[in-house]
């Protein structure tokens, strides 16, 4: 399915995630699924809990133990490959990156959006985050309903 439509599996996207039982902090999931010459996520990392390997082709493997969830690694991939996620309560937390304008505000009620780009659920902005070391890529921290962490990836503004 990922080879024709560009979408990865259930499956595929589930060997991206750690046990549950980590996502009581932050982690970084990497959707990053294709052989191509990139590594900023492992340069970026200051815990080295991602690695890419010598062969730069090789798609990105988080160690679960060593990530921290701070969080650099969703602004410093350059194809907005990576959020980090968390469980609280009824809630899955999501740290995404977001290149568009308006920038989103605390608060505002949005829809999440699968991979397909379908609106799954409702969802909101918690935290905007913007700095200069982002090179201008907003993350956004906000909630969804639990159930749908692996079906998550981005959202759509109501307004
Ligand atoms: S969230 Fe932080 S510690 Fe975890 S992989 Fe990303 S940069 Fe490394
Ligand atoms: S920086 Fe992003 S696109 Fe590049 S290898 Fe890492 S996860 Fe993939």
């Amino acid at each position: 399915m990922f080879e024709k439509t560009g979408v990865p599996s259930e499956k595929l996207v589930k060997s991206r995630f750690p046990n549950e039982r980590y996502l009581n902090s932050f982690k970084a999931i990497t959707e990053c699924y294709e052989e191509i010459p990139c590594n900023p996520c492992e340069t970026s990392c200051p815990f080295d809990a991602i690695e890419v390997g010598i062969d730069i082709n090789t798609p990105p493997r988080v160690d679960f133990d060593l990530c921290t969830g701070c969080g650099i690694c969703v602004y410093s991939c350059p194809g907005l490959a990576i959020i980090n996620v968390m469980l609280e309560d009824d809630d899955a937390i999501f740290r995404i990156p977001y290149e568009f304008l308006p920038i989103p505000e605390v608060g505002m009620k949005v829809k999440g959006v699968n991979r397909f780009g379908e609106d799954i659920c409702d969802g909101e902005i918690l935290k905007v985050k913007e700095g200069k070391l982002q090179d201008k890529t907003i993350v956004l921290t906000l909630k969804i309903p639990k159930e749908y962490l692996y079906d998550f990836v981005t959202i759509r503004r109501l307004t």
